[in-house]
């Protein structure tokens, strides 16, 4: 891929690379709907990246083009503005450098990425840390990896105008082979979880598109901050709280009291999901690959009957892999409505596993799911440009 954009670059802008840079997507493990309730997330950085090749322009100038959408634009850093396209993304990154008060220098990018776009492996993420990296080496920008990604996620927020968590971009910036991450979306810690050499994961892909998703997303949202109100009308929680977070699972009980049955059957998910992420970190800590499989399969079932995100897909991909001896445990992955379900499974039968979610899922809905073996992977880089130092 390196080469790919290099060259295209070369094709395209007549220009020399002067920095190229990766970023991977990432799939969250373990760690649903906790975000925007400033809760705990477990992302790990997966093999499948976006990679930028720029050489910068003295005209204030930014020009991109993506090989994969064989599409171009150009930009004006001067009066950067939303075009409702992919550009907005490479947009977003120069904008919101801009608004963190650094001067960014025009470029030539060109981009392209082995992710699938818009299946829930957070390829906007991956595009938004690769070009920002890109920019901020080319203009001489001494950023942290932190730092890009808390600006990747301005910008896709503010930007771009996509209600998303921090968990993509640092997913993808603070990414570590071999690993995953707890993040704590309060005070945004982030603690690198080793994951164990047998563990193994797939991603399989519903192929259900997320169009209704928004709507039912803002909903959720709206549901948990009501649940708030009212547990602080119980004097539940200081009046002073600002997420979900403020409360224990230990409040169940007393939560169940004041709430109605549907927005207790939502705090419930989230409260015992931050739990389930303690669990998750704690299962790898003690090499328990079936447990760490147990706290994926309630993680599951708490997003099927309490947060009811799942669809009859997403529930088959996950009952056709837990079926099968190799896998230790299934739950789908995203918000849900659609995307895709991640399976922890032995090495030794991914493969057997791959197929029998593929042969159970065509049999049950007449068409196929994609299945990827994918593995924990580094967090976004420079990479050595022939002649230029990737300090
Ligand atoms: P996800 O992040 O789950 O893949 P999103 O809808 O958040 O899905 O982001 C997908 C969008 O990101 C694409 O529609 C496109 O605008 C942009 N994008 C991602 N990768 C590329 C790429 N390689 N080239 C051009 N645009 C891309
Ligand atoms: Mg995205």
């Amino acid at each position: 891929m390196q080469q790919r954009v290099t060259q295209a670059l070369a094709g395209r802008f007549d220009r020399r690379a002067e920095v190229v840079a990766r970023a991977p997507g990432r799939v969250n493990l373990i760690g649903e709907h906790t975000d925007y309730n400033q809760g705990l997330v477990m992302p790990c950085a997966i093999d499948r990246e976006t990679v930028v090749a720029g050489a910068a322009r003295e005209d204030g100038v930014l020009r991109v083009a993506s090989l994969d959408l064989e599409d171009e634009a150009s930009l004006d850093l001067a009066s950067l503005r939303r075009r409702g396209d992919w550009s907005d993304y490479l947009a977003a990154a120069a904008w919101s450098l801009q608004q963190a008060g650094h001067s960014v220098a025009g470029a030539d990018l060109v981009v392209t990425s082995s992710l699938p776009r818009g299946s829930g492996l957070s390829s906007s993420a991956a595009l938004g840390v690769a070009v920002m990296q890109t920019l901020a080496a080319l203009s001489e920008l001494p950023l942290s990896m932190r730092e890009i990604a808390d600006l990747v996620w301005h910008g896709e927020c503010d930007f771009v105008g996509v209600g998303c968590g921090i968990l993509d971009p640092y997913a993808s910036a603070l990414g570590r082979a071999g690993h995953a991450l707890r993040i704590d979306c309060r005070d945004r810690s982030v603690v690198e979880v080793p994951l164990s050499e047998r563990a193994t994961f797939l991603i399989a892909q519903s192929g259900v598109p997320r169009a209704l998703a928004e709507g039912r997303y803002k909903e959720r949202v709206a549901e948990c901050e009501d649940a708030l109100e009212k547990a602080k009308g119980a004097a539940l929680v200081a009046e002073s709280a600002e997420s979900l977070r403020a409360l224990a699972s230990t409040a169940l009980p007393a939560l169940e009291a004041v709430l109605d049955p549907a927005a207790f059957r939502r705090v419930r998910h989230v409260l015992t999901e931050n739990d389930r992420v303690e669990e998750f970190a704690a299962a790898f800590a003690n090499g328990e690959l079936a447990n760490a499989g147990d706290v994926l399969q309630r993680g599951m079932r708490s997003l099927r009957d309490d947060y009811q995100v799942s669809v009859p897909e997403l529930d088959a991909l996950c009952e056709i892999a837990d079926a099968h001896p190799a896998c230790h445990g299934s739950r789908l992955t995203g918000a849900g409505w659609g995307g895709c379900t991640v399976h922890l499974v032995d090495p030794d039968g991914a493969d057997a596993v791959s197929d029998a979610i593929e042969a159970g899922f065509a049999a049950a809905f007449g068409r196929s799911a994609e299945v990827a073996k994918v593995r924990a992977s580094a967090g976004a880089s420079l990479l050595p440009v022939a002649g230029v130092s990737a300090a």
